[in-house]
């Protein structure tokens, strides 16, 4: 990256991180919440390690990733102490393949949504932790596809559909060195507001009947950038914010 480029990204995200931080502050103060129960989450695909870097500067300590191969770079790149700042959180599709990797770099995975990525995760970490590779147990929740089965179905978007997600925490809960820490969600394409809305509190509907089974799984995964003060106004604990804090992405295929 050029000198320049640096010189003007520094301010330009840290602007975008106090519009985003006030957005969230609003939306907790008119839902009566306080800040501190909603994590943020920065997410950082196909932007660069310096970006990262100079959001940990900011004070960012949860960052997302959603393409293996980019993260695996990225986060490898980034300086120690940066890295030890950080939690990293995997939520884009999780190909089973590509789960020994994701396992060596990430805290978090937010999109768990069938059984065999279960097993192969399970496995994963432990070779992981076998090797050296990483220390801790890999937080997970799962992910909830939120659409009805209305018009076409974006498979990238994933999702375990909401009568199989007991089952699935069932197997989390069973698996050594995975953590169930509750669900994840994607308002459903094309959703209006008010779609969006309806969808989330089906999210938190699910939500409760987990904890009911599982009373750890307190975190609900929802809101973007275009929705993080719905998401904040049905209850969720973390947001997973792109665009309105790195700016717009190149076109994804
Ligand atoms: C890219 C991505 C986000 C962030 O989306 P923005 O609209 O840019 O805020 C959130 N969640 C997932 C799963 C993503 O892939």
């Amino acid at each position: 990256m050029s000198l320049l480029r640096h010189e003007v990204r520094g301010p330009e995200l840290a602007a975008n991180l106090a519009t985003v931080q006030d957005r969230i502050t609003r939306a907790c103060a008119a839902a009566g919440r306080q800040p501190e129960e909603v994590t943020l989450v920065v997410v950082t695909k196909f932007f660069p390690a310096s970006d990262v870097e100079q959001l940990a500067e900011l004070g960012v300590r949860h960052v997302g990733e959603s393409r293996d191969q980019e993260a695996g770079t990225k986060i490898a790149s980034l300086p120690e102490h940066v890295r030890q700042a950080l939690t990293v959180h995997f939520v884009g599709q999780v190909q089973t393949n590509k789960v020994r990797r994701i396992a060596r770099y990430a805290d978090v995975v937010h999109s768990v949504d069938r059984a065999r990525l279960v097993t192969a995760l399970g496995r994963g970490v432990t070779a992981a932790l076998d090797a050296g590779a990483r220390h801790t147990p890999l937080a997970v929740t799962i992910q909830v596809d939120l659409d009805l089965g209305l018009g076409d179905r974006d498979s990238a978007r994933g999702g375990a559909a909401p009568h199989t997600v007991l089952d699935l925490a069932a197997a989390v809960g069973a698996a050594e060195h995975l953590q169930l820490r509750g669900l994840m969600a994607v308002a459903p394409l094309g959703a209006d507001q008010e779609g969006t809305r309806a969808a989330f509190d089906r999210l938190m509907d699910l939500s409760g009947r987990l904890r009911a089974e599982h009373p750890a799984a307190t975190w609900v995964s929802a809101g973007m950038s275009g929705d993080l003060e719905t998401a904040v106004s049905v209850g969720a604990t973390h947001l997973r914010v792109g665009s309105a804090i790195l700016g717009s992405r190149p076109p994804q295929r």
